[in-house]
């Protein structure tokens, strides 16, 4: 297994430039997004020139627009969703337009977003006809009395909401519907579950705003060939997404059923709040002992109240970036 951990503070330039075992030093709080496109077997050679320049190009996309919204004092919770839904609309990620199938060969999107002042939090499973889970989870968040829809009530909700939705086939992309297919294919031919060729894609952010404020969200298409009515860690608040002001801002990325039993998103935290760990440990010992130990793959995304983040992953490569008032960088491999 492949361990990768890259760990930056304000004062790193470079995001591979950052090695391992680096520790952050201490950095002024500085208004910070950093986001992910899913992480899996990226190992270099994987994606063209051409393909690779249109990845990074995305994030890059999806960072200024939230950076933005930072710079110009906006909140870390609206950073976080213009940043998501600019990957959502992207075909080039699993989540949103261009999401994984399940095994009927649908699209049914989760999604999660959660405020790091008040700890409130919005979340959605299994919807097929909204176009921007995320700003679903967000209309839970603020305009309900709940915390969490799914399936029809979710849609019902956005509706309500005035969500703007979508034909289930507005998800389809030939390149994912392939996938599909090969992936049902692999496993009628091996009788064992799909590679994790075709797996990885979710987005998620973190942000700190001007104010102090740390926020995360995380929207996927889940797994592909997922079964009827699976449910994985990216709406469930502490597997997938988890924000406190006190500690830190979380989004992961990787096979959800394993992010669900460690509730990886508290986890780190949790080490961060009362273990007194730095966030780049307590990411680390979550992902490359907790995780691994398990047998499970997959990313995070971390960012402190103090500007500092980590970006940790066992995989061969994840799609990420971060921009601050010095860097703006976006990676795919494990470099
Ligand atoms: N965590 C997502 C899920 O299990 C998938 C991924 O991040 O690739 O639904």
């Amino acid at each position: 297994m492949i361990s990768r951990l890259i760990i930056a503070a304000t004062a790193c330039l470079a995001v591979t430039a950052c090695g391992q075992e680096k520790t952050p030093s201490p950095v002024e709080p500085g208004v910070t997004i950093v986001i992910h496109g899913g992480a899996g077997a990226l190992a270099p050679g994987r994606y063209t020139p051409e393909e690779e320049a249109e990845y990074k190009a995305k994030l890059t996309e999806a960072l200024d627009a939230g950076y933005a919204i930072l710079e110009n004092g906006g909140a870390a919770l609206d950073a976080i969703e213009a940043a998501i839904v600019i990957m959502e609309d992207s075909p080039l990620f699993n989540a949103g337009k261009g999401a994984v199938f399940t095994r009927e060969g649908r699209n049914e999107l989760d999604s999660s977003i959660m405020d790091g002042a008040s700890l409130n939090v919005g979340a959605a499973a299994g919807v097929t006809t909204v176009k921007n889970p995320i700003k679903l989870a967000r209309a839970i968040m603020e305009q309900s009395n709940h915390v969490m829809f799914a399936r029809d009530g979710a849609e019902t909700f956005a509706q309500r909401q005035g969500l703007e939705l979508v034909e289930p086939d507005y998800f389809y992309t030939e390149g994912r519907w392939n996938a599909y297919r090969r992936a049902l294919e692999s496993e009628r031919e091996k009788s064992g579950a799909a590679s994790s060729e075709f797996k990885f894609g979710t987005v998620g952010a973190v942000a700190l705003d001007a104010g102090g404020n740390l926020a995360a969200g995380t929207s996927t298409g889940g797994i592909t060939l997922k079964r009827y009515g699976r449910v994985g860690d990216s709406p469930i608040i502490g597997a997938g997404t988890f924000a406190d002001n006190k500690s830190c801002a979380v989004s992961a990325t990787g096979q959800g059923e394993y992010f669900i039993r460690l509730t990886i998103a508290r986890d780190i935290c949790a080490q961060v709040e009362y273990g007194g760990k730095s966030l780049t440990d307590a990411a680390d010992d979550v992902i490359n002992h907790r995780l691994t130990g398990l047998g499970g793959e997959g990313g995070v995304i971390v960012l402190g109240p103090d500007g500092v983040y980590a970006m940790v992953f066992n995989t061969a490569g994840m799609f990420r970036g971060v921009k601050n008032g010095e860097i703006t960088e976006v990676a795919i491999y494990g470099e």
